[in-house]
């Protein structure tokens, strides 16, 4: 396991394979109130535990509120709690008070089965939050619980584009920050250009979605051959982990594994001697660039995620809801979309909450027919709320 330090403030070293708990195995596949299936998550834990992996990220949220239990039960005994890292989320939507704040914090304490947090961060900070987050004082919440010893260090995760990310960055001193980055979103979300900001301030950068919600797992026959031309012959997988090796400034790259093989295959791949800053090299880095030409052509929506169309007067997150389709179409996959679509259903931003009053259409450089669209969208997304 290939390891990292973890941004200037901290002093901790880090796996570069950072096992996510998000997508972890369930009893019943496909349904909304599915248990974790523990037996296996545990295994699946304590082996990553076992062959180096010395970080874990979860959130209040993930699992309908279990998976922060499920990883303090499995690390509980035999000492595991202490070869680790523990990295847990609470979002500012649900708990905005300082109090409420509180005492969501004593409540994952108890669910993570420990005496503190190694990094706490403020969930998928959005640009419509962030006012509000600095008037109710929620980083100075924090603070106040690292005096406590409560968590040691203090991040955020954040989805949107870039202006919004340097404003948050810069605002304060953060231990990290996460973001989500592979390498067909280089000129997306916060874009490549995040992973640099980061490295120069010294923040710790963790990525999330290095596979794109596992969607660059299953490449169709056309990207296959690009690989296939690389004399070294490796996964796609392994391609789209080292497009993010590749950057120094990345402490760890999370990977949300639903199985013991999958595990097995990532620990593999961040094992390599060769799984190092600096690994690609130019021949790589232009095969990497004509497969994301190859599914950038299937898309069907000219959508640039620009956000000139935002704010919806009705919350409709329409880059967010176009981009999830267009992956859809692109990897010939509804299901990762759909699971990442049910988080804007569950935060009132989905399509169905448009009501067309063409505001939006206005706005947009791309000339997109956006209320049809969102009607194709959505009929292609509904249905799947994990
Ligand atoms: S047309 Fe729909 S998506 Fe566009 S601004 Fe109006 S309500 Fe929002
Ligand atoms: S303005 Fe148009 S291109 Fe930009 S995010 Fe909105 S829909 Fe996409």
């Amino acid at each position: 396991m290939q390891y990292r330090t973890y941004g200037k403030q901290l002093g901790f070293k880090v796996s570069a394979l950072g096992m996510g708990c998000m997508r972890l195995p369930r009893i019943y596949q496909g349904t909304s109130d599915a248990d974790v299936d523990k037996e296996k998550a545990f295994e699946m834990i304590r082996y990553a535990v076992d062959h180096g992996v010395n970080y874990f990220d979860t959130a209040y949220g993930y699992h309908n509120k279990t998976s922060e239990a499920v990883l303090g039960e499995a690390l509980e005994k035999d000492g595991y709690r202490d070869k680790v890292k523990i990295v847990t989320k609470q979002p500012f939507g649900v708990m905005t008070t300082q109090a409420e704040i509180r005492r969501n914090l004593e409540n994952t304490l108890k669910k993570l089965r420990t005496d503190h947090i190694d990094v706490y961060l403020i969930h998928n900070i959005q640009k419509s939050d962030w006012e509000n987050i600095k008037q109710q004082k929620i980083i100075e919440a924090y603070e106040k619980f690292r005096v406590e010893g409560l968590i040691r260090g203090i991040g955020f995760s954040y989805h949107g584009i870039l202006p919004t990310f340097k404003e948050v960055l810069d605002f304060y001193s953060w231990d990290m920050c996460q973001i989500q980055q592979n390498f067909m979103d280089v000129e997306r979300e916060a874009t490549a250009e995040a992973i640099h900001l980061a490295g120069r301030k010294g923040t710790a950068l963790v990525i999330m979605e290095p596979l794109r919600g596992g969607s660059l797992a299953n490449p169709p026959a056309p990207v296959k051959v690009l690989y296939d031309e690389y004399p070294v012959k490796r996964s796609a997988v392994a391609w789209g982990f080292r497009h993010l090796i590749n950057y120094p400034e990345v402490s760890t790259i999370l990977s949300g594994v639903t199985t013991l093989e999958q595990l097995k295959e990532d620990i593999d791949i961040f094992s390599k001697p060769d799984a190092v800053p600096g690994c690609l090299n130019d021949t790589e880095k232009a095969i990497l660039s004509r497969v994301k030409a190859h599914y950038e052509s299937l898309a069907s929506i000219p959508c640039t995620g620009c956000e000139y169309c935002l704010p919806c007067p009705h919350g409709v997150h329409i880059p967010g809801v176009f981009s999830k389709y267009n992956d859809g179409v692109m990897f010939g996959a509804f299901d990762p979309p759909k699971r990442s679509y049910s988080f804007l259903t569950r935060a009132n931003q989905d399509a169905s909450h448009c009501a067309a009053c063409g505001e939006c259409e206005q706005k947009c450089p791309q000339h997109i027919a956006i209320i049809e669209q969102l009607k194709t969208a959505h009929e292609s997304l509904k249905g799947l709320i994990e």
